[in-house]
């Protein structure tokens, strides 16, 4: 693969990505077999792309797009109760425009932030296999890449996208310390910038998924509170 000059560069040749055949065939059945809710729309049933400026300081980084949600709408976190959570407490805490992300031409924008997966297609029980991780490894190197002039901050949801993104991180620039950070709610490292650029401040929190969001293991306050501290560290808040 060419290196990309833009992530909108980027971006156009992710959609046509076939690499990994099992979320290919998955994600293009559950496009044409829908939800019943959902019968008269036209899924979208490709690669999701990151959502947000190509000039971010605070990415957000999720596991892979819902079937039923990104699969569907062609954004991030987008048509499903996940994403309602997550956009929620962005527009709360001053990061996005309005509370709801519904469907792509709603008018949502997202201030100096940026929302993406380390697996960009909607895997069965949203779980991708270890290869389909490595396999789309690519294209989270290539955002990090492009992103990193302006990435000050990295708010991580759940422990695979952690796992995921801590050897694309120390590739992009950002050597990950020893021992190894740990995965959790409100853990926060900072990590030196490895050459010129500058330190980023990498945040856990738990996954906005429906498991944790409907038995209250995390709540909305608890999102907020990660995303205003990751905010304040990204400087796209005001210290407090
Ligand atoms: S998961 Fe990533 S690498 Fe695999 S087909 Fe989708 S975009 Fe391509």
């Amino acid at each position: 693969m060419e290196a990309h000059a833009t992530l909108a560069e980027m971006d156009g040749e992710l959609v046509d990505c076939r690499r990994c055949p099992r979320l290919v065939e998955w994600r293009e059945r559950v496009a044409v077999e829908k939800r019943a809710a959902f019968r008269d729309e036209t899924y979208w049933g490709r690669p999701v792309p990151g959502f947000g400026p190509d000039y971010a300081a605070l990415l957000i980084v999720g596991l892979a797009p819902a079937a039923h949600g990104g699969n569907r709408t062609g954004r991030m976190f987008t048509g499903d109760r996940s994403g309602d959570v997550l956009y929620a407490a962005l527009h709360a805490v001053g990061l996005a425009n309005q509370p709801t992300s519904i469907h792509i031409g709603d008018g949502l924008t997202l201030r100096g932030t940026r929302v993406t997966a380390p697996v960009h297609c909607a895997p069965p029980d949203n779980k991708p296999t270890p290869t389909e991780r490595d396999t789309c490894r690519r294209w989270i190197d290539e955002e990090l890449r492009l992103l990193s002039p302006t990435l000050r901050a990295v708010v991580v949801l759940g422990g695979f996208g952690w796992q995921a993104l801590l050897p694309a991180l120390a590739d992009a620039g950002w050597p990950i310390p020893r021992p190894r950070p740990k995965f959790g709610h409100g853990a926060h490292v900072v990590l030196p910038a490895s050459g010129s650029g500058h330190d980023l401040h990498l945040f856990g929190c738990f996954h906005v998924s429906q498991q944790n969001t409907f038995t209250g293991r995390l709540t909305p306050a608890m999102v907020e509170a990660v995303l205003s501290e990751a905010g304040r560290a990204a400087g796209l808040l005001p210290q407090e």
